[in-house]
């Protein structure tokens, strides 16, 4: 079976990584591979932290993925030889003062009354654990289960690997033959034809797709460099600063990924105000932040659903979509390229997983976009 794959981001190739390894022939349509959201991404695989009221449905989805994340990167290295950046070092909550700590803890007892795992630490333990944390925190929360990948390493992997089937180019229209979508049109005019076509393609725009309800929330991110020999922080610390939500991931060659802002201003460029409301928030939680050097400032948008879960579906006999990954794309993308698979491939899905996420839940939108 041949598929053609609009959008080479985390979910477009994650999705031809396990399409192909059940024996499908895949094609890519990309412009420009693995430059979107992906790689902004800091990559928490966060399901406890990343808790908040009224999501039950995406938290499922969330811990379920984070299950599945050590098996998918297993099978990424089997298969390729590669191993990505997946560490598994668990993830510090700071808060900065003592009504940060009230707000983490209500958090708290949302987090365990979910099955997380989130225990309580005051400032000394949590300085113990991370000698870089500053003397004046109010305490912390320890989840012990949320995890990193960096994006941009699994991205590298896959591109190389599908190197030779990514088409290069914009899919500007879907094709079809009666109510079926039977390929994709590129900018050059090329025709792709394919048995399947998958939409990956984030906050991306063709003639013939769905109009989804997507919005895009801009994330102002900076890479730091600190020492490799003796990093600032071993564990991702999250932290709320004056009820501002402010993280560092540290990468294994001493760099660390500060973020993030959230932004529906529509202005693409990275804005200063936010970046130096990161870089005042982290240096709170860990002052020697000041003694790196910057990297890298780049801003993204998140494609956003407004319930922040994906949308992946069938919208007809030869299109399934699987956009709309918001907040949570890269520790998603276990779950979403395995449902995407199974739809593409006509196997059996869970049923509730699909509900939760399927195109039916803005049915109108869709219907009345499509004139289908
Ligand atoms: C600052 C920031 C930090 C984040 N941190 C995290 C995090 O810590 N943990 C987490 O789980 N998630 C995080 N996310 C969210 C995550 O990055 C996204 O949910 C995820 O990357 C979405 O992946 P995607 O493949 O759907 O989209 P993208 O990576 O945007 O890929 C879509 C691709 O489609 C292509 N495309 C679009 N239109 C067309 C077209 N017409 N033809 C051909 N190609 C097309 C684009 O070029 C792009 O390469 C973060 C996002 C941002 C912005």
């Amino acid at each position: 079976m041949h598929i053609a794959i609009v959008g080479a981001g985390i979910i477009g190739l994650a999705t031809a990584f396990e399409l192909r390894s059940r024996g499908a022939e895949i094609t890519l349509i990309d412009a420009a591979p693995g430059l979107g959201a992906s790689h902004a991404a800091a990559g928490m695989l966060a399901p406890t932290a990343e808790t908040t009221w009224g999501q039950d449905s995406l938290h499922q989805l969330m811990a379920s993925s984070a299950k599945e994340y050590p098996a998918f990167i297993d099978r990424v290295e089997q298969s390729t030889g590669r191993k990505p950046a997946y560490v598994e070092n668990s993830t510090i909550v700071v808060a900065a003062e003592t009504a940060d700590m009230e707000a983490l803890l209500q958090l708290k007892e949302l987090q365990t009354s979910l099955g997380f795992s989130a225990e309580r630490l005051l400032g000394s333990a949590a300085r113990k654990l991370e000698p870089a944390l500053a003397a004046s925190i109010a305490g912390a929360i320890f989840c012990a289960e949320d995890q990193q990948l960096d994006p941009r390493s699994l991205l590298r992997i896959l591109i190389d690997e599908f190197d030779s089937s990514i088409v290069r180019n914009t899919a500007v229209r879907l094709m079809r033959h009666g109510s079926r979508t039977c390929g994709v049109m590129t900018s050059t005019g090329q025709e792709i034809r394919a048995d399947q076509v998958l939409l990956a393609h984030g906050l991306g725009t063709l003639e013939g797709a769905p109009n989804l309800p997507l919005r895009p929330v801009y994330g102002d991110i900076l890479r730091l460099q600190g020492p490799v020999r003796s990093p600032l922080i071993k564990r991702t610390v999250r932290g709320i600063v004056h009820r501002q939500p402010v993280y560092l991931v540290p990468r294994t060659d001493g760099s660390l990924v500060l973020g993030a802002s959230s932004r529906e201003d529509g202005q693409d460029q990275v804005n200063v105000g936010e970046m130096h409301a990161l870089l005042d928030n982290a240096r709170r939680l860990v002052p020697g932040i000041v003694d790196t050097t910057l990297n890298e400032a780049i801003v993204r948008a998140r494609p956003a659903t407004p319930d922040d879960r994906p949308l992946i579906g069938r919208v007809d006999d030869g299109l399934v979509i699987s956009t709309g990954y918001s907040r949570h794309g890269v520790l998603l993308t276990p779950f979403g390229a395995r449902l995407g698979t199974d739809l593409l491939l006509g196997n059996p899905v869970d049923e509730q997983q699909l509900n939760s996420v399927s195109l039916d839940r803005f049915g109108a939108q869709l219907a009345n976009s499509t004139g289908l």
